[in-house]
């Protein structure tokens, strides 16, 4: 049954088991945000109302966090230095702290690195930056130069912020509270791959998500058991381009101003909350498996979360939190290690 329902899906993480005969049908709602088709489900609650609130929170999100769209305040804080946000104000504080936590992986203000290599808003001029501009460009790095006052947030001359890497994820946590609101209890908000689970099906089980092979649509690293979290991808083959036979790919290590090279090919965290899956998962991309498996331990009381990777050696890692609700796919050729 999985293998059939595998190729009518497109997003990066494939949902099954939602469409069983029998089960109630969802209200279902796509919209189109942040370069992406979001794909919205609603089992029960006010279900019309609660898709044209998230409809229209997506588009004002869009405007508000989107740097290439001029009257964004991102577009704002980049372009004029400051910006007056109590919620931009609110997500850069999450932003930073997340940079803290992880040594700075994750680091938003990674922009001006990411425009050298053709990695910016509109992209396209794609090139290998020359050491003394990746030089350059690294030293205005360090979301610790972002200055926030209240709802006033400002940048020194040269920092600039990208928020592509936990966006979708903040984006993912507004249609949830929204969805609360409207008394929705069991939802899927597919935000092209990053999903958010809300509750579990209608009968109480708990939803059931495949996570797409980077390698080979039509296959499945294995099914994930789920309520309740955040389940976001992050894969160095999203965005990329090749040079002389070498691939650059958009996650950029802040460490060395380079695409990372931690052999990760894909990561999928899993965590309850929205801003942190989407940030680790770019975060673990750049650490790779063992300093990952640091940072979860460090995190273990505050935010807990579990990840499942690929490596460029054919291996799927996944994390022992996962060990009695990620499924391995037998027939996908790949090996499974369980990490702890
Ligand atoms: P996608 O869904 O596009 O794969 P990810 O969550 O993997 O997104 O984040 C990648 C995006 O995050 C990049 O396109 C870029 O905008 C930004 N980014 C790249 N490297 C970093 C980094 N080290 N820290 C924070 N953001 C980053
Ligand atoms: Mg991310």
């Amino acid at each position: 049954m999985i293998k059939r329902i595998i190729p009518l899906m497109l997003s990066c993480l494939l949902l099954i088991g939602c469409a069983q005969r029998g089960a109630n049908e969802p209200a279902q709602q796509t919209v189109f945000a942040m370069d992406t088709v979001m794909s919205l489900s609603v089992y029960d609650g006010a279900r019309s109302d609660a898709l044209r609130d998230a409809e229209s929170e997506l588009s004002r999100l869009d405007a508000l966090l989107d740097r290439g769209a001029e009257g964004s305040a991102v577009h704002e804080l980049n372009t004029a230095g400051a910006v007056h946000s109590e919620e931009l104000a609110a997500l850069l504080t999450a932003a930073a702290q997340i940079a803290r936590a992880t040594g700075g992986a994750f680091d938003p203000t990674i922009a001006p690195v990411l425009a050298l290599w053709g990695f910016g808003p509109g992209g396209g001029n794609y090139r290998v930056p020359a050491e003394d501009e990746l030089a350059a460009a690294l030293s205005a790095v360090g979301m610790g130069r972002v200055i926030i006052d209240g709802a006033d947030i400002s940048l020194p001359q040269g920092v600039q912020i990208d928020l592509g890497g936990i966006a979708k994820g903040y984006a993912g946590a507004r249609v949830r509270d929204i969805f609360a609101e409207h008394g929705v209890t069991s939802a899927i908000i597919d935000l092209g791959g990053d999903v958010c689970l809300l509750g579990g099906k209608s009968d109480g089980s708990p939803w059931r998500v495949a996570v797409r092979d980077p390698a080979d649509s039509e296959s499945f690293l294995g099914v994930l058991e789920a309520r309740d979290r955040f389940i976001v991808t992050s894969g160095v083959y999203e965005r990329y381009f090749e040079e002389n036979g070498v691939r650059y790919h958009h996650i950029i290590d802040p460490a060395t101003g380079y695409p990372a090279a931690s052999g990760l090919v894909s990561v999928s965290v899993v965590c309850a909350d929205g801003p942190w899956a989407d940030a680790l998962a770019t975060a673990v991309s750049v650490l790779g498996t063992q300093r990952a498996l640091a940072l979860r331990e460090q995190l273990r009381e505050t935010l807990p979360f579990e990840f499942i990777a690929l490596t460029d050696g054919g291996t799927v890692y996944y994390t022992d939190g996962l060990a009695e609700t990620f499924a391995p796919n037998s027939e996908s050729g790949y090996d499974y290690a369980l990490l702890s």
